[in-house]
């Protein structure tokens, strides 16, 4: 989009804000601020000033802009519909424009690189899984190097146990036949969690479905787009629109909620009758797995621990699907399946937010933690990956044990009639 009509549509979604403030109460940023300017309300007045050219771009009005979390809350509840995410996201991709700083896209365009090399996620997988198994990450840990490189922030979100097996572009349905499926891996899963990647394969294929993992799929792209990269935000849509449209394929299954939103609405990045194809594909595997016929001769073996379910912004204010890993969760025997009371908020992990915000990121676990900790869970399930590995560090940083995984992964290891 050209720089004025950018500038013009900013002020159109801006100009739907009727000031009520309803949205104020949902917005996490404003709870812990009280600040107007940390508030929904607030950051559409200054888009909106931003665009008219009424204000000057100071760093304050970019970090009040940067703060926002995209969770969406407030665009849930508001009652003149305003597009909140996506006036945000054209709001940073004006500020990037008319910034000097392109530091800030430097996480998305690491990733876009190395995604476009297949081999190149599973050799990072291998080496993480070694640095993790050989007593090098523990002497690493130890030796205070991290700090000196100022890389213990990342390092802490890496997931308990790492595994770096790789999967084959086709996996046949190993029960009478149903449909034909394509897998949605997500870049940061096949980073570090393969073990929901597994668990998709093995659920949907017992579930009579036939699995295509295109190998050069590409990152959804929401890393690039809430950081306002539009440009490549629509390269990686265009890619993706193009492989899995070749596909003959009655579903597109997402393990990942940040994904299924962003590639659920590649319609706002690319305007063509292919995206609006793709888009209805698009499902999260929670609510597949929900929505299909549960196959009779597919049983869980009993599994009597307590899961506290958390539900991502993601999952809760955009796709509205909150319910589907609960009832997901619920058809395994004798497991104590509990949703997280007052999870209103985001939990501070919001895509590279928790690295860039450290301050209000944790601020917001811990108020998370504080409702999850003295539950004292087995494990929590969630649906997002970021919020996985973000509250897993939190928890282990408390010295909590509860394992926190993929709703998937639980069913996976219950099915008692494996292929
Ligand atoms: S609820 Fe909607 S209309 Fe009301 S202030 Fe918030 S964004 Fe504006
Ligand atoms: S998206 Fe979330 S953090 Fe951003 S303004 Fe809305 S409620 Fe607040």
């Amino acid at each position: 989009m050209q720089s004025n009509s950018l500038e013009k549509s900013i002020q159109q979604q801006a100009s739907q804000c009727v000031k009520c403030g309803l949205c104020l109460p949902y917005c996490p940023t404003y709870a812990l601020t009280e600040n107007e300017c940390e508030s929904p309300r607030g950051r559409i007045a200054l888009l909106d000033a931003l665009a008219k050219k009424q204000i000057p771009l100071s760093e304050k009005t970019q970090l009040y802009l940067d703060h926002c979390l995209t969770c969406r809350a407030c665009e849930a509840v508001c009652p003149a519909k305003v597009s909140y995410g996506e006036l945000i996201d054209k709001g940073r991709q004006l500020i990037l424009e008319q910034s000097a700083s392109p530091k800030k896209i430097t996480l998305p365009k690491s990733l876009a690189i190395a995604l476009k090399h297949p081999w190149l996620w599973q050799t990072l997988a291998r080496l993480l899984a070694f640095y993790q198994r050989s007593g090098l990450q523990y002497l690493t840990r130890k030796s205070g190097l991290l700090k000196a490189l100022r890389l213990a922030r990342v390092e802490a979100l890496l997931p308990i146990s790492i595994i770096h097996s790789g999967w084959r572009p086709y996996y046949k349905a190993t029960a009478p036949e149903r449909g034909q499926v394509a897998l949605f891996t997500g870049c940061i899963n096949q980073l570090v969690d393969r073990t929901t990647i597994k668990a998709a394969i093995k659920l949907l294929t017992a579930c009579g479905y036939n699995v295509y993992i295109p190998t050069t799929q590409q990152c959804c792209g929401a890393l690039h787009q809430h950081a306002g990269a539009i440009k490549q935000a629509q390269a990686l849509a265009q890619a993706n629109i193009a492989i899995f449209n070749q596909l003959k394929i009655e579903k597109i299954i997402t393990i990942t909620t940040g994904c299924s939103v962003v590639l659920q609405e590649y319609a706002h990045l690319v305007n063509s009758p292919t995206s609006a194809n793709f888009n209805q594909k698009i499902i999260d595997i929670n609510q597949f797995l929900i929505t299909i016929a549960w196959p009779q001769n597919l049983t869980l073996s009993p599994l009597a621990k307590k899961i506290i379910v958390h539900t991502p912004c993601t999952l809760r204010n955009v796709l509205k699907q909150a319910a589907a890993p609960l009832q997901l969760l619920q058809k395994i025997p004798a497991a104590e399946i509990i949703p997280l009371a007052a999870n209103n908020y985001c939990c501070g992990a919001a895509g590279q937010y928790m690295l860039q915000h450290p301050a209000m990121s944790d601020n917001l676990l811990a108020q998370t933690l504080d409702l999850i900790i003295p539950l004292n869970p087995d494990y929590l399930a969630t649906t997002n990956i970021g919020c996985n590995l973000h509250l897993q560090k939190g928890l282990t940083e408390k010295h909590c044990k509860t394992r926190v995984l993929h709703p998937i992964v639980l069913l996976a290891q219950q099915l008692t009639q494996p292929p």
